[in-house]
């Protein structure tokens, strides 16, 4: 059994070649890991012929949307502007609470009116 070595590293070196009889190229692409501030990880592949300049900072996460970084324990902050507003958002920006407020009594007050009225 002088041959064990040799086999042994014979099956270790065979091993990405093995991949690559799957179909999958890996020696032609690695994968970059992203974190993002919900804690997922993203990770894209490149071409190994990429420029390391051009592998990204960040990278949109793929499970929520939130930026993603490189370094695991400083994932890029979540936007703070939501781009979801509701219809009550826009109106209260456009309209003071107060205001608001007048609006709706004047609704209920015209709602009692009519409803006063036809009974
Ligand atoms: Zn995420």
């Amino acid at each position: 059994m002088t041959s064990t070595n040799s086999i042994r590293g014979f099956r270790v070196g065979s091993y990405a070649s093995h991949e690559n009889d799957a179909g999958q190229p890996l020696a032609q692409r690695f994968s970059v890991q992203y974190f993002c501030a919900s804690g997922h990880v993203t990770e894209p592949s490149f071409s190994i012929d990429a420029d390391p300049e051009e592998i990204p900072e960040e990278w949109t996460c793929t499970s929520c949307g939130l930026p993603a970084g490189r370094d695991a324990s400083a994932p890029p902050a979540p936007p703070k502007n939501v781009p979801f507003k509701t219809h009550l958002d826009y109106l209260m920006e456009r309209r003071s609470t107060d205001e608001c407020e007048e609006l709706l009594a004047e609704a209920l007050e015209g709602l009692r009116k009519r409803r006063g009225t036809a009974r």
